[in-house]
């Protein structure tokens, strides 16, 4: 019987060509992400389990999968995957690493310089055709230049956000949990949360989205922030307090915020956000080029590829783990 691998949208490139190789594909390619009822259906009979970070991969669902060897996550975040769920049944989980660090790092400089420099109100303003001349005082935003950056989650993305702000000349102070050894080298000084919120004239948040840090930005962390400072959040939604953050963008307690994830996601069109002026969000697009999506839909493809083989998966969130055995 050759292995049946769930593909929960269609993947960009030859990836999907590359899965045919290795067995029968279930493509669910409909407009919107797979319905948990369809997925929980047409898991049942899956060998493998190609997910994107919309799936939640928990008891429920690997309860419905006695024949899952492998899940293989599109991202490097997996916090929609209940990792002890899949290391309980010898399930191990592939996420793709490093392939899209930089191309993260160029979004969150893009959205702090879109945000701080409130381009979003400018083409707005263009749009609305009200640029009718030149003014010494319009839009005035604050300068990235000079300015200090408080990284929030200093790993793969934070590190690549602190080599390209020493090229806007930025002062670089970080916080994570550990002490990292690149924070040095790179002349960034390791802060606490509460020193870094208060220092940072721009905060990016780069951390994984843990029960740790979920809403790790709420009332008190923006009260305890610059007024004039920009949010830029990389990371998850969820890191983020949304409704306090609309509230401090309204109320002058936040500067703005350069969005690429957003709690809830998609952020409906309707949605109080969107009708501030200083929120500036575009949707998901963190990763979002043809190099590094090609990059990770196919590493994503090889994390299947090893576990079907026995072998270590190319990056695993749960090392040791498998392979599982099933019973036919
Ligand atoms: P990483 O290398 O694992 O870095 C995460 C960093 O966060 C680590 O330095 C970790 O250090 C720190 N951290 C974890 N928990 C923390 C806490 N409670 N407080 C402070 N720091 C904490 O991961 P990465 O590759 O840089 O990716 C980071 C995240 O970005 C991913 O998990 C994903 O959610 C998100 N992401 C988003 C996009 C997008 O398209 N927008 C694309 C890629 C990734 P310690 O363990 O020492 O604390």
């Amino acid at each position: 019987m050759p292995y049946r691998i769930l593909v929960t949208y269609r993947p960009p490139g030859d990836a999907l060509t590359r899965l045919a190789d290795l067995g029968e594909i279930d493509l669910w390619d409909g407009e919107e992400a797979i319905p948990r009822a369809e997925l929980l259906a047409r898991v049942t009979t899956a060998d493998a389990l190609y997910s994107m970070l919309t799936d939640r991969i928990d008891d429920e669902l690997l309860d419905a999968a006695p024949k899952l060897l492998v899940v293989s996550n599109m991202a490097v975040g997996y916090d929609n995957v209940d990792v002890a769920a899949c290391t309980a049944r010898s399930i191990p989980v592939g996420h793709t690493p490093d392939v899209l660090t930089d191309t993260v790092a160029d979004t969150a400089i893009g959205l702090m310089i879109a945000a701080a420099r409130r381009f979003g109100e400018g083409i707005d303003y263009v749009r609305q055709d009200k640029w009718k001349k030149w003014e010494p005082e319009l839009l005035w935003g604050n300068d990235v230049h000079n300015a200090t950056l408080g990284i929030v989650g200093f790993g793969r993305i934070g590190v690549a956000i602190a080599q390209r702000a020493a090229g806007f000349s930025m002062r670089v102070i970080a916080t994570s949990r550990r002490r990292s050894s690149r924070a040095e080298v790179l002349g960034v000084t390791q802060v606490d949360f509460p020193e870094l919120l208060a220092r940072s004239d721009h905060v990016v948040i780069a951390v994984p989205l843990t029960q740790e840090t979920h809403h790790m930005f709420d009332e008190n962390a923006f009260s305890a922030m610059k007024p004039t400072a920009t949010l830029v959040n990389i990371s998850r939604g969820a890191t983020v307090d949304t409704d306090a953050l609309v509230k401090a963008l309204q109320d002058g307690q936040l500067g703005a915020a350069g969005l690429d994830v957003t709690d809830p996601e998609p952020l409906p069109g309707d949605h109080p956000l969107l009708a501030l002026p200083n929120a500036f969000v575009i949707p998901h697009l963190g990763s979002s080029t043809a190099r590094t999506r090609h990059a990770m839909a196919n590493f994503a493809v090889d994390n299947i590829a090893a576990a079907f083989e026995g072998r270590a998966l190319r990056a695993t969130v749960n090392p040791g783990v498998g392979p599982r055995r099933v019973d036919s």
